[in-house]
């Protein structure tokens, strides 16, 4: 697999870190899943952050603050809140689904709720993260293409199935991309697959083709600030 569009250093940092949302860690992991250059670099920096760990002097902290971080560390962790079924046979799904995705997706695409946004494209949500953002699944069409559209926040997206090409060029199996409410584009799946990507958006995107505008209240069905 030839990925040419990897996650920001600081991104990777932040990943390995643990210091990102638990939505666009998932977003991270399936890319890193499928990239061995990403996987060797995080292997890095993590090694990197154990050194730092072992080779930092430690800061006193009075017992009130230790028993408080103590508390924290037996409470239950946070867990994205999933709108899909869960898996229920999680040790079979197929190849094409990446494994931090098995407890949304239990053997393949085709068993999720999709349910359309146009012509050529179907979208199923799968969980809401923490921070209001929501996780995906969009796919296009071979030779589909999405109206001109630009993001109220970030947008993570790793290519699971496919291809797709917007004014920036083509992104294909595996690459990660990053959108902000700088981009307004218009992807296209390309002619010879289906395209499925997973996507995190911290807001719904804002459509701004004449003809495709009146889509917009219904992708910020979901959104609780919309
Ligand atoms: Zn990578």
């Amino acid at each position: 697999m030839l990925i040419h569009h990897h996650p920001t250093d600081e991104l990777l940092s932040a990943y390995c870190a643990g210091s990102l949302p638990l939505s666009q860690a998932l977003c991270l992991s399936a890319h890193i899943e499928m990239c061995k250059t990403c996987q060797t670099n995080s292997q890095r920096l993590s090694q990197l952050g154990a050194y730092i760990f072992n080779h930092t002097k430690p800061a006193t902290v009075n017992n009130d603050l230790k028993e408080k971080i103590f508390s924290q560390l037996d409470q239950r962790p946070y867990h994205l809140k999933t709108t899909e079924r869960k898996s229920m046979a999680a040790g079979h799904a197929s190849a094409e689904v990446p494994k931090c995705l098995k407890q949304f997706v239990a053997s393949n695409y085709d068993e999720l709720n999709w349910h359309r946004v146009s012509f050529a494209i179907r979208q199923a949500n799968i969980c809401t993260g923490g921070n209001g953002a929501q996780v995906s699944l969009m796919r296009i069409k071979a030779g589909g293409k999405a109206g001109l559209h630009t993001h109220m926040g970030n947008e993570f997206t790793t290519v699971l199935k496919g291809a797709f090409s917007d004014e920036s060029g083509l992104f294909q199996q595996g690459d990660f991309v990053v959108r902000d409410s700088q981009h307004k584009h218009r992807p296209a799946a390309t002619k010879d697959s289906e395209c499925i990507c997973l996507t995190v958006l911290e807001a719904p995107i804002q459509f701004t083709g004449y003809f495709t505008r009146w889509l917009n209240p219904l992708l910020r069905r979901g959104y609780p600030s919309a």
